[in-house]
């Protein structure tokens, strides 16, 4: 195993203890009902939103909707209605009325369980397409990577990365499957209520032992 994964298991078992204390994020709790369409639309929606609005603006579109089809008989405004105030709502609300009629039209309705059919919808870049297989249809082929991932598995020095798209191609190289399906959930919950972006609180972080806090400039 690499160097710098060498306290991997005890980071990943402290992390599985501590983050139960915190909220899950959206898609974890979306997973839940074993709807991939929901997962895809959620993780839509969570693209620059907070979680707590992508978690509201969720449950209010799937009171309206629970299939493709039931999206074509909003208008695009309805949508824009349900889901504001997520980031770019105009922009989400018109993805989602193509991406249902796509499904209709060319995939009897169903999501494709397969990453590249995935990747030719428009909007849908890796990160979303990654989350869809492991979330919505529990394919560990995958480590979905949101800035959370990739800020910390920079801090922690697992990858030394630029970007999600560089650190999801790394982790994938390095990281023994075993702990594929758990590290999304984990790192952004993390990352959520511990090591945020932007002035992590490290000397309350339970792994703060086993992490050489690179390129950490400002924290509490
Ligand atoms: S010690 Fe700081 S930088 Fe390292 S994981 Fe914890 S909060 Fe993040």
């Amino acid at each position: 195993m690499k160097k710098s994964l060498k306290n991997i298991e005890k980071i990943i078992k402290i992390l599985k203890k501590e983050t139960k204390k915190y909220k899950n994020p959206v898609v974890t709790e979306v997973s839940y009902d074993n709807n991939p369409y929901k997962v895809l639309i959620s993780c839509l929606l969570s693209l620059r939103t907070k979680d707590e609005v992508t978690a509201k603006a969720t449950n209010r579109l799937f009171k309206e909707i629970k299939t493709p089809k039931d999206v074509l008989n909003l208008s695009r405004k309805q949508i824009e209605n349900l889901i504001y105030p997520v980031g770019f709502y105009r922009t989400k609300a018109k993805r989602i009325k193509e991406i249902s009629k796509t499904l209709i039209e060319k995939y009897k309705s169903k999501v494709p369980s397969d990453i590249d059919e995935l990747l030719k919808f428009k909007g849908v870049g890796r990160k979303t397409a990654s989350i869809v297989m492991v979330y919505g249809f529990k394919k560990i082929d995958y480590i979905p990577v949101d800035i959370h991932v990739h800020v910390i598995s920079n801090r922690l020095g697992w990858v030394k990365t630029k970007t999600p798209e560089q650190t999801m191609d790394k982790l994938m190289k390095i990281m023994p499957k075993k702990y594929w399906f758990d590290l999304n959930n984990l790192l952004v919950i993390h990352g959520q209520n511990i090591c945020l972006t932007i002035s992590p609180f490290c000397s309350k972080c339970p792994v703060n032992k086993y992490c050489p806090r690179i390129g950490i400039k400002r924290s509490r």
